[in-house]
């Protein structure tokens, strides 16, 4: 082929060229790969991600130089009692170099999404997050210009900050809940020029995200045996899976599939349940009952995807059942001991959910469900809050309009929305 990758749908077999497509053009209900031409993993001389742009569904890069950051740990290794445990950090962490200064992952996420939305031309980007998805695509924006639309209720608003300017954000605010406000996303990617990111369905959030898997093997030479991650949607352990398949398929790391071992934070665990019931689908009855009282009682609330895409053809049913492994349901008071274990020992304070992953790590040593001896690999999502604050400036995102609940988009608000898009100057394929 003489495309750098093409997608691939697990469900029909086809094979095709990317338009920023997020669903298979038979309709199947399947994830689609992208496929990259070069099997052999080349590091480019680039900072940050792009380091991993050959197995990017990209061409070019961002003047970002954020990236995740891998070393070997002694102080955590040793209180845990293991062997060889490789920490990939991505978060905010100068004297280890790592400089994501919105604290998570999601960059890994939104630098290659929002490239690759500009190199197809496919328009203006929507997310429905005032989580650290909707502050993550805010600093993209704020470091490259891009611009997005970001939709959150009227009280979260406050969650989203960047550490510089951010000018090209259309900020709408939802006089109601994280409901509303998806519904009104929805909405607003009627409007041309306007697309969802597409959460686990975007390839670009994937593998950013499976960039995780491919710092840690090559900080250490070879795949890990063991990989451990918190997950509120999976979509990071699903990366994780695919990345660990391109490794092997480049054979200088190793043939054998890392475990996924996967934590979620009590009381709201679907995932873990419907694991322990061997099942594809998530019985809403049994696997969360009372969702908004448990999600309100959960330490780590980046944790409490009520879809995840758990189920899909190419999901984290899947992704679990090739690469074995189990999955944790840890509480609030063992992830709040294991941030502050975290903290004393490694020295940076950690996003509530990376203690979720840290806690489901001591508790598979304790259990015996890994042996010790064995390389891990420990996904630290989020971390260096403390730190920022310390170190760097802070700006609000000023709301652009606002709706209520349920509205929809009438005359005046479209128009709105429209003279903004239009005023981006973002050329859109017809
Ligand atoms: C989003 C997020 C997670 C969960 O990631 P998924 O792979 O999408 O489930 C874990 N930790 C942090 C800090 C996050 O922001
Ligand atoms: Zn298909």
């Amino acid at each position: 082929m003489k495309e750098k990758y093409l997608l691939h749908c697990p469900g029909c077999g086809r094979l095709f060229p990317d338009r920023y497509t997020l669903d298979c053009p038979g309709g199947c209900d399947a994830l689609l790969r992208a496929v990259y031409a070069e099997r052999r993993l080349i590091l480019e001389s680039l900072p940050g991600i792009f380091r991993y742009s050959g197995w990017l569904p990209i061409e070019g890069h961002l003047p970002i130089d954020a990236g995740p950051v891998s070393y070997e740990s002694v102080g955590l290794a040793r209180e845990l009692g293991v062997s060889h445990l490789t920490i990939t950090f991505s978060g905010y962490w100068p004297e280890r170099g790592a400089g994501m200064e919105t604290c998570s992952f999601k960059e890994l996420e939104a630098q290659p999404t929002a490239l690759r939305l500009r190199e197809k031309g496919a328009g203006i980007i929507q997310v429905s997050s005032a989580g650290n998805t909707g502050r993550a695509f805010c600093q993209v924006s704020g470091l490259t210009g891009t611009p997005v639309v970001v939709v959150v209720p009227t009280p979260a608003a406050d969650r989203l900050w960047t550490t510089v300017p951010a000018e090209n954000v259309c900020l709408i605010t939802i006089d109601g809940d994280y409901s509303d406000s998806i519904a009104f996303g929805r909405e607003v990617c009627t409007l041309p020029g306007i697309v969802p990111e597409g959460g686990a369905k975007n390839v670009a959030r994937r593998d950013g995200m499976g960039t995780v898997m491919l710092d840690g093997t090559v900080s250490s030479g070879r795949l890990p045996d063991y990989y451990f991650q918190a997950v509120g949607s999976g979509t990071g352990g699903i990366a994780a899976w695919e990345a660990a398949e391109r490794l092997i398929a480049d054979g200088r790391f190793g043939s054998r599939l890392p475990e996924l071992h996967l934590s979620q934070n009590l009381p709201f665990v679907p995932m873990v349940r419907a694991h322990e019931a061997g099942r594809r689908d998530i019985v809403p009855s049994e696997d969360m009952p009372d969702p908004e009282a448990s999600i309100a009682r959960v330490s780590a609330d980046v944790l409490t995807n009520r879809h995840p895409p758990w189920g899909i053809r190419g999901g984290v049913f899947d992704a679990l059942a090739a690469s074995g492994g189990r999955m944790y349901a840890v509480t609030n008071e063992e992830a709040q001991d294991a941030g502050r274990l975290f903290a004393e020992i490694e020295g940076i304070d950690l996003d509530p959910a990376a203690a979720v992953a840290v806690a489901s790590l001591a508790c598979a040593v304790d259990e015996r469900f890994i042996d010790p001896k064995k390389h891990v690999l420990l996904n630290v999502t989020g971390g260096g809050y403390e730190r920022a604050a310390e170190d760097l400036d802070r700006h609000r995102i000023e709301p652009f309009t606002w709706a209520r609940a349920g509205a929809g988009l009438d005359g005046s608000l479209r128009d709105d929305i429209l003279e903004w898009v239009s005023e981006q100057g973002v050329a859109v394929r017809a």
